[in-house]
């Protein structure tokens, strides 16, 4: 049990007006309870608080979650129903955003209660980090920006895609990452105008722009990092739309602080691309927050209605795509700070030419 996220979900409880809530979201499952497995269920009661899995992750269990009483079930829904019922809950909150409608119907179907969705706004529950999420966040981050920097002599004319994807995630993991936290995005040329464009066979050629996206897990944290290299000399347009996309990265990094809204953050890099001539060819919004999912909560975008807070950790991540032509894309993942930001990808963001 992690007592000060038991606390935050207890006190959205009570807000709630709820008798407990049923937690199905497996990174919400380790978030509360320090679980590392791939399934289970936590029902928190305003005293109570339950762990249950299947018989594959008993003895994890037993190893990982403290101060939850452990259960086994063989019929996930039905039990938990049956758990929910005997401890004559009436009202319980449910994750809108995981339980699925089948597996939503099976439960409400064995519950004498009441099941509530909850509002989107409890997905935001582990925005705010604290200090060793930050810590963890730092670390994978830092680890993939190196693995990054190592692959650097590599990315040259004829070398491809999908080698590179493949070398950069060799790097990553023999550095220490568990697992990638997605699979990469390696975009040369005229590919580059995919905001996700696939790695490819494709070859680099001298004169072409390579985005690279990757990220790295280590300890259930994930890290996102976007770089746009030159490799040989770029031309005008390039070095244009870099620096266009560039200036919108620093100034969307300048209005980080707490009490910033994520609207604000997510204007001042569009605004920006708008006023350069490119706003139809940047359609995403500029950022993301990041932990132990790749995308979570709270969303930077021009629809956004999140503040920023101190410990929240979001991405910064803005874009041209010129279909048929390439693209750029900068992204770096920063921590919100007292007053202010701090980086925590590394690699530098001014315009590599390999
Ligand atoms: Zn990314
Ligand atoms: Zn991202």
């Amino acid at each position: 049990m992690i007592p000060n996220r038991v606390a935050a979900i207890r006190c959205y409880l009570e807000r709630m007006d709820l008798d407990a809530l049923l937690i199905t979201s497996i990174h919400t499952i380790r978030y509360v309870s320090g679980f590392t497995g791939s399934d289970g269920v936590v029902v928190v009661g305003r005293d109570g608080l339950w762990f249950l899995t299947d018989s594959r992750y008993r003895a994890q269990a037993e190893e990982e979650v403290a101060g939850f009483i452990l259960g086994e079930y063989k019929q996930k829904l039905e039990e938990t129903a049956a758990l929910l019922t005997d401890q004559g809950f009436g009202g319980v909150g449910f994750e809108a955003s995981s339980l699925t409608v089948a597996r939503h119907t099976r439960l409400a179907e064995a519950f004498t209660g009441c099941l509530t969705p909850l509002p989107e706004d409890f997905d935001g529950i582990r925005s705010v980090k604290d200090r060793e999420e930050l810590a963890a966040l730092e670390k994978i981050s830092t680890l993939a920006s190196r693995a990054f920097l190592e692959l650097l002599p590599e990315i040259r004319p004829g070398a491809t895609e999908r080698r590179l994807a493949l070398r950069l995630e060799w790097l990553l993991r023999e550095a220490g990452a568990n697992a990638v936290a997605f699979n990469f995005i390696v975009a040369s040329g005229p590919r580059g105008g995919l905001p996700h464009a696939v790695p490819t066979d494709r070859a680099i050629c001298s004169g072409e722009l390579v985005t690279f996206d990757f990220g790295g897990i280590l300890d259930g944290y994930c890290s996102d990092e976007t770089v746009t290299v030159a490799v040989g000399a770029p031309g005008h347009r390039q070095r244009e739309i870099y620096r266009t996309v560039k200036e919108a990265h620093d100034l969307a990094l300048e209005r980080i602080r707490p009490g910033a809204t994520c609207r604000e953050v997510d204007a001042a890099a569009r605004d920006h691309i708008i006023a350069q001539g490119f706003g139809e060819f940047f359609g995403h919004g500029v950022g993301h927050g990041v932990g132990l999912e790749i995308h979570e909560k709270p969303t930077v975008s021009y629809r956004s209605e999140e503040t920023l807070e101190e410990g929240m950790v979001v991405t910064i991540e803005p874009g041209i795509y010129l279909p048929g032509w390439g693209g750029v894309r900068i992204e770096d993942t920063v921590c919100v700070t007292l007053d202010g930001y701090r980086i925590l990808t590394k690699v530098p963001k001014e315009l590599m030419i390999l």
